[in-house]
């Protein structure tokens, strides 16, 4: 599980992050979802190391990571496959860096899920933005670390892809329980794949709200809730 204990962190005068806490259970799936600007994706730097908080803790099954890499899986909000590497050589950096066996298959399978089949040795260049949003996708889901950070993963994608992608996401999320941060705008698409939901507010950015998502999986399209959630 990992916690996430007391987080704040400023950028010069602007307070940002304010005493963030969350507690998140292994193999759970949870959506982030607030206003633009309100510091998700500064969230995602701080649980991926990338930055250190003023105040507050990280820990990862009780060991304390605060300012640490290479703990995570974490898929920017601006996708980072390196223009140099193809397709195929991108999805597989995670677990080339993890130092692991390369699992080529898969690699192969997920591409053609993904719907870039034929583009396995094509260079970031030669894809649209949706596309390279995809292939930074499947890097962060092939990586084997059990912790997952997804930062606005569909945001780039039309409606009929991102809706196959979301289908994709929660099969494989149910057959492999990793443990899933997700940040979307989309509180439809939070609905459609996470156990839980948090709410942060903005200027500066606390939990002001969390809950049980009350659909049994597997989930099809159109989930409603009813108004005392949003309340
Ligand atoms: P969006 O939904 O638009 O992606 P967000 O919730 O992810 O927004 P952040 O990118 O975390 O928001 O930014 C939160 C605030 O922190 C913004 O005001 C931004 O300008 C500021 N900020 C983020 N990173 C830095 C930085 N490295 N230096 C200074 N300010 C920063
Ligand atoms: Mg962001």
């Amino acid at each position: 599980h990992l916690t996430i204990q007391g987080v704040s962190k400023s950028f010069g005068q602007k307070e940002v992050l304010r005493d963030i806490q969350l507690n998140i259970a292994e193999g759970e799936f949870i959506s982030i979802l607030g206003p633009s600007g309100s510091g998700k994706s500064t969230l995602f730097h701080v649980i991926g190391g990338l930055l250190k908080p003023d105040q507050g803790s990280i820990f990862l099954h009780d060991q304390e990571i605060t300012g640490k890499r290479g703990f995570i899986s974490y898929m920017p909000q601006h996708h980072a496959l390196f223009p140099w590497r193809t397709v195929l050589q991108n999805v597989l950096l995670g677990q080339e860096l993890q130092g692991g066996k390369q699992d080529q298959q898969k690699a192969f399978d997920m591409i053609h899920k993904a719907g870039l089949a034929g583009y396995e040795h094509s260079l970031p260049d030669a894809l649209s933005g949706g596309m390279k949003q995809r292939a930074s996708f499947i890097r962060a889901l092939l990586n084997p670390q059990p912790l997952i950070l997804l930062d606005e993963p569909f945001s780039a994608l039309d409606d009929f892809t991102r809706q196959d992608m979301q289908k994709w996401l929660q099969s494989v999320w149910m057959e492999y329980r990793r443990t899933i941060l997700f940040i979307t705008h989309n509180i439809e698409e939070a609905l459609f794949l996470s156990d839980r939901i948090a709410i942060l507010s903005t200027n500066p950015a606390t939990v002001v709200k969390q809950f049980e998502v009350p659909f049994e999986r597997p989930r099809t399209g159109n989930l409603v809730l009813s108004n005392e959630f949003l309340e």
